[in-house]
């Protein structure tokens, strides 16, 4: 089952005294626990089908379903709460809080959803353990690599245990062996968390990674054949 669907969606922008569609009628199913990369020459719309699937924009036309529930019918609120509750977004910049530790990093979401701070401690350690961190816990960004700041931004985003995983160009900042370690701990948690992971990826030898392939061009989208899987 689906727990990620955009039915006949459409975004366009002004451009002038014309309309770009960034996205043309594009139509995309993910299930629970299934890896999509997306593809595509630059400007082709995969950030801006990002945007419209973490509600982060609403489409000009279209259904976007996040969990069974339909995030295009509802109030710009009810938008936000869904957001925080179903999805976690990636992207290529950790843009993490210079001042808090990889913990706190992890906190400070739990923080804007409300929760309590205890329960929070526990799942982020438990997190950061699984994204290979456990022995940075309380650095903070500049005693970190590149790749660990990319680790970090892959454990906040799964603290509010998200249906659906949104994730632009992990590994564009990162040199070849960090962006393979990047896109297997991506294999990782989908598995581990059952998440609907969609990964806008310009690294093709990775594709063997993930479970699908969708192309896009010009706004539109197409879906190819799952690629062999690589040995691990
Ligand atoms: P990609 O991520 O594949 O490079 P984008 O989704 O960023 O593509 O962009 C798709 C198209 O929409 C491009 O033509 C881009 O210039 C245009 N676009 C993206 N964001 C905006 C915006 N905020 N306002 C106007 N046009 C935009
Ligand atoms: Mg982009």
């Amino acid at each position: 089952m689906s727990v990620l669907s955009l039915v006949n969606v459409t975004l366009e922008y002004p451009d002038g005294s014309f309309t770009l569609k960034a996205l043309d009628s594009v139509d995309l199913r993910v299930g629970r626990g299934e890896f999509l990369s997306l593809v595509g020459p630059s400007g082709s719309g995969k950030s801006s089908l990002l945007a419209v699937a973490a509600t982060l924009i609403k489409p000009t036309s279209g259904v976007v379903v996040i969990d069974g529930e339909d995030v295009t019918a509802v109030t710009e609120a009810e938008r936000t709460r869904l957001r925080r509750e179903k999805v976690g977004i990636i992207f290529q910049q950790p843009n993490l809080l210079p001042s808090l530790t990889a913990v706190e990093q992890l906190l400070f979401g739990e923080h804007l959803r409300g929760k309590a701070a205890r329960d929070g401690r526990r799942r982020a350690g438990e997190l950061l353990d699984e994204v290979g961190l456990s022995a940075a816990a309380n650095k903070r960004p500049h005693q970190l690599s590149g790749g660990q700041r990319q680790r970090v931004n892959i454990a906040r985003a799964l603290m509010g245990e998200p249906t659906v995983l949104l994730v632009d160009e992990p590994t564009a900042a990162l040199d070849h062996e960090r962006s393979e370690a990047i896109v297997r701990l991506l294999r990782h948690v989908t598995d581990q968390f059952s998440t609907a992971t969609v990964m806008v990826t310009h690294d093709t030898e990775f594709l063997p990674l993930t479970d699908s392939v969708a192309t896009m061009r010009d706004g539109r989208i197409s879906r190819a054949v799952v690629p062999a899987t690589l040995p691990n």
